[in-house]
């Protein structure tokens, strides 16, 4: 796992931001959060950085769209760059 993560350790692609009311949401319309399976290590900083009960990270993350409110946390805190919004 360690080789894994230093393999994948790149900086995840922060979206354009616009300023919402409550927090930056991206720009670009239609776009989702995404994990990338080959690049998550099943680290969970995503998991805890998530204040909207949006994860599961069962051995990977998975998102839980219906629940996410694209503040971007998690994409701010994984380490491998996981987390992409396309
Ligand atoms: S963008 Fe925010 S609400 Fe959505 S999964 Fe990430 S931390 Fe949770
Ligand atoms: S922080 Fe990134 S690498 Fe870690 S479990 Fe979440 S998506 Fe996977």
């Amino acid at each position: 796992m360690t080789v894994k993560f230093r393999e994948g350790a790149t900086p995840g692609v922060v979206p354009m931001l616009s300023i919402g009311p409550q927090h930056d949401r991206p720009q670009k319309e239609g776009v989702k959060l995404q994990v990338i399976d080959e690049l998550c290590v099943g680290c969970n900083y995503c998991l805890m950085s998530c204040q909207d009960d949006a994860l599961i990270v069962e051995g990977i993350c998975e998102v839980l769209l219906d629940k996410c409110t694209d503040c971007l946390r998690c994409l701010l805190w994984c380490p491998t760059g996981a987390l992409v919004y396309e």
